[in-house]
């Protein structure tokens, strides 16, 4: 080790590697300090980690189709058709034909007028405010949106006003007491900690009555929440008055990778003169633009895959909190935490169903408050009865084993 340090380090200063190693130090000493859990197969809900067969309850892959055949065979035709990368920007000579194909998929699905891809949603949310908002206007975001959000505000030069999750009469009294000529509220469909879901309905209502806008990122919702997948708009029957959704190719639909805004064909057009992630950062891989429209293909033809989630959410909420569990979030949520109480009950917990072949994630503070320790369980389509019942039973061993039913 000292011989490989000598070999790749400088011999000068290491200022900035103390200050690294000093920061590591002090993220193991809070406990915060995260280590990958390295899968040995394609993500599926049968997964090898560590030579163990597991059960994974942890994945954003809400429609099982990470792993499925139709996309695979479709994107490797699409690498042969389209070859492997586009070595441009989209409007230099990046974009094709597929490119087009897909953002118009996209519209199509959410009945909207334009749609404009990106590498992810990550970028999507980066772009999006500064390119649209000026100090004249106002975002009003909700306190527990995506990171990438909280991102993207910073970088415009808009008002800032941060409402408290899910507080209607905040938003109302930030939405009133604020001068601005355009006001954007912006939130997540599906909040990913808690398994909460925006009131998109509410927040239509406040937005017409204070002349607002609405962009919601719904990379946890699209695919997941609605009788057709199409999100929370749909969940909630307001697709008309959502102005922008900002959404994800990573997660229900295919998990894969590729984010996209939709809305007004005037919106996505300033989009495509201004957006910085979009104007320098390469496009779209052109087979995972193909695996994309196929994606769309596939949900369009398969109402049944999301009523056969929303069953199976029901059924593991209903049996979990049967056995006696506290949970968090909307009883239509897939995403289910589980509360575990102090730190290390959830770090116990967690191993023991590792040992009984189940995958979940803990979360301990400090990404939670203080003695609200919890699993995450994440419900997918995919999963069988048996996969379900097999994990419940494991929550019911391991919970009266551990005292906490
Ligand atoms: C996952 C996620 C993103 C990022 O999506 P990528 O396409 O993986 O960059 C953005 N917003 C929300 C709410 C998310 O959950």
């Amino acid at each position: 080790m000292k011989a490989f340090n000598k070999i790749f380090s400088k011999n000068y200063s290491n200022k900035l590697v103390n200050i690294c190693k000093n920061s590591i130090e002090d993220i193991k000493s809070s406990g915060a300090y995260k280590v990958e859990r390295v899968l040995q197969t394609p993500q599926s809900m049968e997964i090898l980690v560590n030579n163990k067969k597991m059960l994974n309850f942890c994945a954003n892959n809400y429609l099982g189709l990470s792993d499925d055949e139709r996309l695979i065979n479709v994107a490797e035709f699409g690498l042969k058709e389209w070859g492997y990368g586009m070595s441009s920007v989209r409007f230099i000579c990046g974009t094709q034909t597929i490119h087009k194909d897909l953002e118009r998929a996209i519209s199509r699905f959410h009945k909207k007028e334009d749609s404009i891809l990106y590498v992810s949603c990550f970028d999507a949310n980066a772009g999006i405010f500064e390119a649209l908002l000026t100090p004249e206007d106002a975002v009003f975001s909700d306190a527990l949106n995506h990171a990438s959000i909280i991102d993207g505000i910073r970088l415009c030069k808009a008002q800032k006003q941060r409402y408290n999750h899910l507080d209607m009469n905040d938003l109302e009294e930030k939405l009133k007491l604020t001068e601005a000529r355009v006001k954007l509220i912006v939130t997540d469909g599906v909040f990913s900690m808690d398994g909460d879901i925006a009131p998109l309905d509410k927040i239509v209502n406040l937005a017409k009555k204070y002349d607002a806008s609405i962009l919601v990122d719904e990379s946890h919702a699209t695919g997941v929440l609605g009788k057709t997948g199409r999100g929370t708009p749909e969940y909630f029957n307001v697709e008309k008055e959502i102005d922008i959704i900002n959404s994800t190719l990573g997660k229900a639909l295919g998990g894969g990778c590729g984010g996209y805004t939709t809305g007004n064909k005037e919106i996505v057009d300033l989009l495509r003169q201004k957006s910085r992630p979009y104007l320098f950062s390469n496009s779209l891989l052109p087979f995972v633009a193909k695996g994309g429209m196929e994606v769309f293909r596939i949900i369009r033809d398969s109402e049944d895959i999301f009523q056969k989630l929303n069953e199976s959410t029901r059924f593991f909420r209903a049996k979990i909190s049967g056995l006696g569990f506290k949970i968090l979030g909307n009883f239509d949520c897939p995403i289910v935490p589980i509360m575990l109480g102090d730190e290390k009950a959830a770090i116990d917990f967690g191993m023991e169903m590792e040992s009984e072949g189940i995958y979940v994630v803990g979360f301990s503070y400090p990404v939670v408050p203080k003695g609200q320790a919890r699993v995450r369980v994440q419900i997918s389509a995919g999963h069988t009865k048996e996969h379900l019942e097999k994990a419940i039973k494991a929550f019911e061993t391991i919970g009266k084993k551990t005292k906490i039913i």
